[in-house]
Parts: C-alpha cells; sequence; structure tokens
C-alpha cells in the first residue's frame, strides 16, 4: 500500500545546471583525435620513396662540397664567394628538408576535427552553440557535402582520398613520394614550398657547377684532375631536378594565384557539383547532374566551361592569402621556413562571384542539349 502511494518516480531526470551546460555548449575533449580504424594500415616499402626523395636532395652534397673546397676556395682563392655558396646550398637544403618533415609527418586536413585543431582557428572555437551543432547551415544531402564512404559530413572543398580511405581538407592530391599521404589544407604550403626549395637549390647548384666547368674547359691546366667530373655531375643533376621538379613548382604556383587544388584542375566534371538546381521538369538529368549521364556534346560543354570558371578564384592577391597567408610576429619566418599550414579552418572559402552566373549560363546549356537531343 506505502509503494502504491509513492509518487512515480520520472524514468529519467536532469538537473538545471545540467541542462544550462547542455544548451549553452558542446566542450570539445582536448584528447588527440584518435586513429581512424578503417584507414588502410600503413606498410614500410610507403616510406621507400620518401627515403628515397631524402636520399636524391643529400646525395650530392659530398660532389658540391667537393667543388666549394677544391674550386671556388683552393683554385681560386675566393673565400668569401666558398662562404656565400655554403650558405646558400645549406639554407636552402635545411629549408627542403624542414617542409618536407612537416608534409610526412602533419595530418593533411581532418575532415571531421573540431575547429579548435585547425592552424587559424581561435580560441573562440573550442566552443560551439548546440543549436549551431544540431542545424548546420551546409546542405549535407549534396554529394558535396556529404561523404558515403566515411557517412559524415564534408567541408567545402573536402575530398575522399580512396587510398587513404579518409577524407581530407582541401585535397589537393594523393602523394606517394612523401610517404603515401594526401596533400592537403594543412600541408598544401610545405609542399610548394618543399617544390620552391628543392628547384632553387637545383638551379644554384647547376649555375655554380656550369660556372666552374666553363672555368675547367678555358683553363685545364689550373684545375685538378676530378673536379671537372663532379662539376659534370652537379650540372647534369641541377638542370635536370630544375626541369622537373621546376615545372611542378610553377604549375602549383599557378593553381595557388587561380585558387585551384590539382584536383580541381584536372577534373573538369567536378564543375557539376556546383551548378545551380536545374529546372525540375523537360530533361532526363540528375541534379547535380552525373558525369556518365551527360552525351558527348554535353561533356564538351562542361570541359569548356572548366578552362573559364574559376569557382574560388577571388584575385590573385587575396587567393595567395588564403593559401600562404600568416598572422603574428614570427608568421612570415614560419612560412619561409618550413611552409606550414593554410590559414583558415579549411572548411569554407570565399565564391568567385562572377562564377554564379556562369555556372548558372552552363546549367541552362546543359539542359538545352539535353532537351534537343
Ligand atoms: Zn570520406
Ligand atoms: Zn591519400
Amino acid at each position: 500500500m506505502s509503494a502504491a502511494r509513492r509518487s512515480p518516480e520520472p524514468l529519467l531526470s536532469f538537473s538545471s545546471a545540467e541542462l544550462r551546460s547542455a544548451e549553452s555548449t558542446i566542450v570539445f575533449d582536448p584528447k588527440p583525435l584518435p586513429a581512424d580504424p578503417d584507414a588502410p594500415r600503413k606498410r614500410w616499402y610507403h616510406y621507400v620513396p620518401v627515403c628515397v626523395t631524402v636520399f636524391l636532395i643529400l646525395v650530392f652534397h659530398p660532389s658540391l662540397l667537393y667543388v666549394l673546397v677544391d674550386f671556388h676556395l683552393q683554385t681560386m682563392h675566393q673565400p668569401v664567394i666558398f662562404m656565400i655558396h655554403l650558405l646558400v646550398t645549406y639554407t636552402l637544403t635545411f629549408m627542403a628538408l624542414s617542409s618536407l618533415i612537416v608534409c610526412v609527418a602533419r595530418d593533411p586536413g581532418p575532415a571531421n576535427a573540431p575547429p579548435s585543431r585547425l592552424e587559424g582557428a581561435s580560441g573562440e572555437g573550442e566552443e560551439i552553440g548546440l543549436t549551431e551543432a544540431l542545424m548546420p547551415d551546409h546542405d549535407f544531402s549534396s554529394p558535396a557535402r556529404w561523404c558515403r564512404k566515411c557517412w559524415a559530413p564534408k567541408g567545402e572543398r573536402t575530398h575522399h582520398c580512396s587510398i587513404c580511405g579518409r577524407c581530407v581538407l582541401k585535397m589537393d592530391h594523393h602523394c606517394p613520394w612523401i610517404g603515401a599521404k594526401c596533400i592537403g589544407h594543412r600541408t598544401y604550403p610545405a609542399f610548394v614550398h618543399f617544390l620552391c626549395s628543392v628547384s632553387f637549390l637545383s638551379l644554384y647548384v647547376a649555375t655554380l657547377s656550369i660556372h666552374a666547368l666553363w672555368y675547367a674547359f678555358n683553363n685545364p691546366f689550373a684545375v685538378h684532375e676530378f673536379t671537372p667530373v663532379h662539376e659534370l655531375v652537379l650540372a647534369f643533376a641541377g638542370v635536370a631536378f630544375t626541369l622537373i621538379i621546376g615545372s611542378f613548382a610553377a604549375y602549383h604556383i599557378y593553381l595557388s594565384i587561380t585558387n585551384q587544388t590539382t584536383i580541381e584542375n584536372i577534373t573538369p566534371f567536378m564543375l557539376l557539383r556546383h551548378l545551380p538546381p536545374l529546372p525540375r521538369s523537360g530533361h532526363s538529368l540528375s541534379d547535380p547532374p552525373l558525369e556518365p549521364e551527360l552525351s558527348f556534346k554535353q561533356r564538351r560543354l562542361v570541359r569548356t566551361a572548366h578552362g573559364r570558371i574559376l569557382v574560388y578564384d577571388v584575385g590573385w592577391r587575396k587567393n595567395l592569402s588564403q593559401v600562404f597567408g600568416w598572422t603574428g610576429k614570427y608568421g612570415l619566418l614560419y612560412r619561409l621556413w618550413c611552409g606550414g599550414a593554410s590559414p583558415g579552418d579549411g572548411k569554407n572559402f570565399p565564391r568567385n562571384p562572377r562564377a554564379e552566373e556562369m555556372l548558372a549560363k552552363l546549367a541552362k546549356a546543359l539542359v538545352d542539349a539535353d532537351a534537343n537531343q
């Protein structure tokens, strides 16, 4: 009888303090991010190419030192020039290896990490409102905003790397030369820095060894027997690396100036994701259209438009500052030393206002082409 009279206790109860804290903020756990259990395991042989890269940077240094000591110091008696060459070549080598370490060791862009983990995020980013967390202002039904492999939301320009088995913020490309990793938002400046450092180093070494070789040809009895051999090897390697790595560096500088990633630049059909909503009737296309359902004419339209529509190009100064911008007193020094990460959260990017108009024209042209078939 006494049990029946007792007022029934609720199945769930919240104290007012708990409710208030849940309403105001979600605080992210500051522990390190757990490793993705579904990510493919990295084997030892994935690190062979990066060892080859380091080997190729260091293997020419004995010859370089030989030429500097034998030619500049002992033959030409130019200690100042010798010191300048030594300083420049070893500074560039140090810079190249520093940015290579950043590319190999740093996560290229954890797509689902809290904003506080990313460079450029303010301390205020550690807490977000519950409403904001539950009702994001992005349409996750869009294929560009939802990863069907990770089954998780994606930021703008985030892509899923099938080799790494994960999403990467502002993914540029997957690079086997840096330990089988992707280049993304947090490693792209370091990657461009590495390419530029190696290109400048190769050009510098090529120039000084060609000059020394020229002297050896004109004064064959003034130089030692083996010095021209070292100079020839250095000149050949310097020119080859300048042409090969320099081309990549120039391509990535072009991409940075026009605010494109490698994937965006080489994949014309990625443009389809940015098309405005198509009319509901009068065509048989999906919304957004899918590449396999396009006819030859429609494909040609997309390819032509891809060369003209730069969705994220907001002017070369702003484009460069999006990738290489810095804050703080020593920001520039850090950029020059190892490249580092791009500023910002890597999930949202300003769009080119002219691109929207051009995308609308492309959408209309695709629908018209479909209707005329
Ligand atoms: Zn994914
Ligand atoms: Zn990858």
